[in-house]
């Protein structure tokens, strides 16, 4: 029996780029710049230039970015954002932390991503501001969203922690996601497809008054040394990690290419399933397969998760619970949104990195068939 397989594996990885990272570290080391300095500096530089984008500003993780975004923008207690049910916590935690109102909404069967309707639906007088998430690896559908949203005066935070490196083709050019709308935002979890070694993220934006405003927000409110103008945070990314994302982020398109070949084998050995349905690409975005998600159907989901587990095979439930239904959003609970009940019911995600092998693969998708053929 196999026990090697991850859900994804940092070590393998590390090795690959050893040489490097450690030289990159201890350059970081040798220059006592701990905080800030050059390697921060040529991270957010790098990363504008690969993202096409005006404005980089690092900070402490991807929740910190979403938390900051909305800080920006001069919300009032008591102001309603809008952010679908099937996401992550954090990108309506923060919603509430804020003293702001998170209004859930659904998502697409196919995407996982919200798409207009799903946002409009939600529209209400106490509107400022929407969260479309790039769940898993693949855009929202951002052209319609963000002509609604200029339409109706809304901000627009793209949440990006799970979809860098990915292109967006709604617009004449292509445009990589986390450029698209107001402010975007990422996270650099170690797991994350662009992935430090600690704690990290990032917020994006083309607009040069947000930006100021995103960059005193993150430094204390601070607009020169000991001058605070405003109530802000600190939340600043470290310079060992942004040594570790730069050396990462050179090989950024080739981890999505294989990815995207895993992915590609998956889809030939499950496609011809019944009870599974593979993940859909939009003809609008490329996917950068942070995770592949099957939909497993009849309700053997979670009977098919602890075969896998009994055979080594690593899996998870992304996401289990609507983000409505969790204890923390309670008092949001106002109505059931039934693509997301049922994508919490049917959903399965695989290994999917870039270090997973052929015979690792078929041991995966061999499994998963055995257990359709001889066990359920
Ligand atoms: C990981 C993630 C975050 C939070 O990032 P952290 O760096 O862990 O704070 C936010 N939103 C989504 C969709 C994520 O996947």
């Amino acid at each position: 029996m196999r026990n090697d397989i991850q859900m994804v594996d940092l070590r393998s990885q590390y090795l690959r780029y050893k040489t490097e990272i450690d030289i990159a570290v201890q350059e970081v080391m040798d220059s006592c710049y701990f905080i800030g300095g050059p390697a921060v500096k040529n991270f957010a530089q790098n990363l504008s230039n690969y993202l096409d984008v005006a404005h980089v500003i690092p900070c402490a993780n991807g929740t910190d970015a979403l938390q900051i975004a909305l800080m920006a923008l001069d919300l009032k207690p008591g102001d309603e954002v809008i952010v679908p049910a099937f996401t992550y916590v954090a990108t309506a935690e923060v919603i509430g932390l804020l003293g702001l109102v998170p209004v859930m909404c659904d998502v697409d069967p196919i995407s996982f991503n919200s798409s207009l309707s799903d946002f409009k639906t939600h529209l209400s007088p106490k509107t400022k501001a929407i969260v479309p998430v790039h769940l898993f690896g693949q855009c929202a559908d951002m052209k319609d969203i963000m002509e609604w949203a200029n339409e109706n005066d809304l901000y627009v935070i793209e949440d990006n922690a799970q979809a860098i490196g990915a292109n967006y083709f709604g617009y004449d050019a292509p445009k990589k996601a986390g450029t698209i709308a107001h402010i975007g935002t990422s996270s650099f979890y170690p797991s994350k497809n662009l992935g430090a070694y600690g704690d990290g993220g990032a917020i994006f934006t083309n607009d040069d008054d947000l930006a100021k405003k995103i960059q005193m927000i993150a430094n204390h409110g601070q607009s020169k040394r000991y001058y605070h103008d405003m109530i802000g945070c600190n939340s600043r990314l470290d310079a060992i990690q942004a040594a570790v994302l730069n050396v990462k982020l050179k090989y950024l398109d080739e981890f999505c290419d294989l990815r995207r070949a895993v992915a590609t084998q998956y889809d030939h050995a499950l496609e011809n399933l019944n009870e599974i349905e593979i993940p859909k690409r939009s003809s609008y975005s490329t996917h950068v397969f942070h995770q592949y998600t099957l939909k497993i159907k009849h309700g053997k989901r979670d009977q098919l998760a602890s075969y896998l587990s009994e055979k080594n095979i690593p899996n998870s439930i992304f996401y289990p619970l609507p983000l409505y239904k969790q204890n923390a959003f309670a008092e949001h609970f106002k109505h059931i949104l039934p693509v997301t009940e049922q994508l919490c019911q049917e959903v399965l995600s695989i290994p999917i990195h870039p270090e997973l092998k052929e015979d690792q693969i078929a041991y995966i998708t061999d499994s998963v068939k055995e257990f359709f053929l001889n066990v359920s």
